[in-house]
């Protein structure tokens, strides 16, 4: 089992704790899929409801909070039914608007694993503002059901009434439904580049058309991708670069094993992630950022 979950494992009651120690190994990343959910529910005899709020001290094991040691955790339901976990991520020395927040965290998880929308998430604090109008951007956000403790589940409209979206402005292929943004570039050859076009194609930026994305390259030749996911009311949008460095950190990687970092955007678009990307990477590695602009196909 890996050093960050032993703690709070210790928390759990032991029927729980003696089934989640087999998936806790090297290579857990806060992903548990709706059969080992099932299976968990039939061998501890708790609620959905009670498993989901114990599962959320192995969440907030995910965070990396320097800066406020406040510790959130949150665990999205794909509509596959596989749930999908975050914590916060705070950049050590950074701006706090480099920050992830737990939701954000878990529903970029879940989206880089290819869901296709959020049926509930469970979060151990209430969602801030930012979160609520963050998760307003999605497929159907309106009706996503918010669990917190002690407190009845209601839908993200009961906590963001009159919520201003992605309708306002006219988007009506909102976050997480398929995007395709083809783009092109001439350089073939490298793997990081045909990755980061990947990702980048299936961002979501519909203000700015910086289609975009981020892939970070271990030492170990493990990759960790970020895509540009923007937001209606701009300053919640969730960088790229932020996605993959949350992205690293629930794979329990090293920031100093990073060899390369590379953002891929388009050419289209009408701004540049270069600096605010460049700024967030400083803050974890000496690694210069390489930057491709790509060209719609
Ligand atoms: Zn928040």
């Amino acid at each position: 089992m890996q050093d960050r979950f032993i703690k709070q494992i210790s928390l759990l009651p032991a029927d729980l704790a003696n089934e989640l120690v087999p998936l806790l190994n090297q290579q857990f990343s806060g992903h548990l899929d709706a059969q080992q959910v099932a299976t968990l529910l039939q061998k501890t005899g708790l609620t959905k409801a009670e498993l989901m709020f114990q599962l959320l001290n192995i969440a907030k094991a995910l965070a990396l909070a320097p800066i406020s040691h406040f510790y959130v955790g949150a665990i999205a339901e794909g509509n596959s039914g596989d749930i999908y976990m975050g914590a916060n991520i705070e950049l050590p020395g950074r701006a706090l608007c480099h920050s992830v927040h737990a939701e954000q965290h878990a529903i970029s998880h879940a989206w880089l694993s290819g869901e296709s929308g959020i049926r509930d998430i469970w979060i151990n604090a209430t969602p801030c503002g930012h979160c609520r109008q963050f998760m307003n951007e999605l497929v159907d956000g309106g009706k996503i059901n918010i669990h917190l403790p002690d407190t009845k589940a209601q839908t993200l409209q009961h906590y963001l009434p009159n919520g201003f979206g992605p309708k306002d402005l006219g988007i009506l292929q909102p976050l997480m439904q398929k995007q395709q943004h083809e783009l092109y570039c001439e350089d073939h050859n490298d793997p990081l580049i045909i990755e980061a076009l990947d990702h980048a194609s299936l961002s979501y930026s519909p203000y700015s058309h910086n289609h975009s994305a981020v892939v970070l390259e271990m030492a170990d030749g493990r990759t960790y991708s970020g895509r540009y996911a923007e937001n209606a009311a701009f300053n919640p949008s969730m960088m790229p670069m932020q996605m993959a460095i949350a992205s690293l950190v629930r794979h329990n990687q090293s920031f100093a094993d990073i060899k390369r970092a590379l953002l891929v955007e388009s050419s289209v678009g009408e701004l540049s992630l270069i600096d605010v990307s460049s700024d967030a990477l400083l803050s974890v590695s000496a690694v210069p950022l390489e930057h491709i602009v790509a060209e719609p196909v």
